[in-house]
């Protein structure tokens, strides 16, 4: 007997596909595959008054490919704060908005956020067609943990900023966080990330999910070294997501025993970089927390 709440509604009921979207709709789009642009996507652009895309040019593809003859216009990361009072405007007039991206879930690494939180502030309909996204797709075929996961966007470009970055994570993980973690990365950046990664996370469990639903889809599985090694000799091309795993286990010990042991024997310095090495931790991290607790009490 299934579950009354899923259970489906008699046919004279069955809404027809659409008819409830009003305001504004988030569609999900093709992260590469024009045959994932599922029927009621179709038909929610094509019932639309009007289209927001991230780059009209780009969906104009799309939306010829399928038959969609409804008007564009673009709304992207520079122009978003400016769109908002004139789409809140038509969305009161009652004209049914569809927001696309260029590919996959809008919204995510992706514009119309603001417009959204704008939309709900002044209780407009917001509605959704659920499709595409890289992360998800990404996730349920690496074979790491489906959950928790920890969708963290792009990590930062420079190498500075993404060991800082890392080493906030790692700092989370060492406070009980156990997620598979997921970040999107230009291919010209990937081998480094991946090297920046095993400096953080030592030689976890990863993945690297390239070209996802195109011809040359492939998922790459291993520790962040051999991942790191393999991109360093063989350049990636195309769209990427990478994963890693949860740390396999709780750390036999924490950062504060392995530095108090270290700065028994050792100064400051020399405790940060001993344990830097021993833990895979970023040095700038261990360091700050060796001075502390190598300041002399009270
Ligand atoms: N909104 C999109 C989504 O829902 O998947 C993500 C947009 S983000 C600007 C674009 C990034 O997503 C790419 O640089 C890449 O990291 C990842 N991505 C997009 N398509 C992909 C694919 N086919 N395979 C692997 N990663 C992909």
């Amino acid at each position: 007997m299934p579950d009354e709440a899923y259970a489906d509604p008699p046919d004279s009921e069955q809404p027809e596909q659409g008819t409830r979207l009003a305001g504004l709709v988030l569609v999900s789009t093709p992260i590469g595959n024009l045959g994932d642009l599922s029927p009621r996507a179709r038909q929610a652009l094509a019932e639309s008054d009007l289209i927001l895309c991230e780059d009209t040019r780009h969906s104009g593809r799309l939306l010829s490919a399928a038959g969609i003859d409804v008007r564009t216009e673009p709304l992207h990361e520079y122009n978003e704060d400016r769109r908002i009072a004139p789409v809140l405007g038509m969305l009161r007039a009652g004209r049914r908005i569809a927001l696309i991206s260029d590919a996959g879930t809008p919204l995510v690494s992706d514009p119309g956020y603001r417009l959204v939180r704008a939309a709900i502030a002044e209780g407009l309909a917001v509605g959704a067609v659920p499709g595409p996204n890289a992360a998800v797709m990404a996730l349920v075929l690496s074979g790491l943990p489906p959950q928790p996961f920890l969708f963290l966007g792009f990590p930062p470009p420079r190498s500075a900023a993404r060991h800082t970055a890392f080493g906030t994570l790692r700092a989370a993980e060492r406070a009980g966080l156990a997620a598979t973690a997921i970040w999107h990365e230009a291919p010209h950046r990937l081998a480094e990330t991946l090297a920046d990664m095993a400096d953080c996370f030592g030689p976890r469990a990863a993945a690297v999910a390239r070209e996802l639903t195109k011809h040359f889809e492939e998922v790459r599985r291993g520790t962040l070294t051999e991942l790191a090694a393999h991109y360093a000799n063989h350049p990636a091309r195309g769209e990427i997501t990478v994963l890693v795993g949860p740390p396999e286990e709780a750390d036999p010990e924490d950062l504060d025993g392995q530095l108090t042991r270290a700065l028994a024997t050792h100064s400051v310095k020399d405790a940060a970089a001993l344990v830097s090495t021993a833990t895979g931790l970023p040095r700038k991290l261990v360091y700050a927390r060796a001075l502390e607790m190598g300041r002399p009490q009270g």
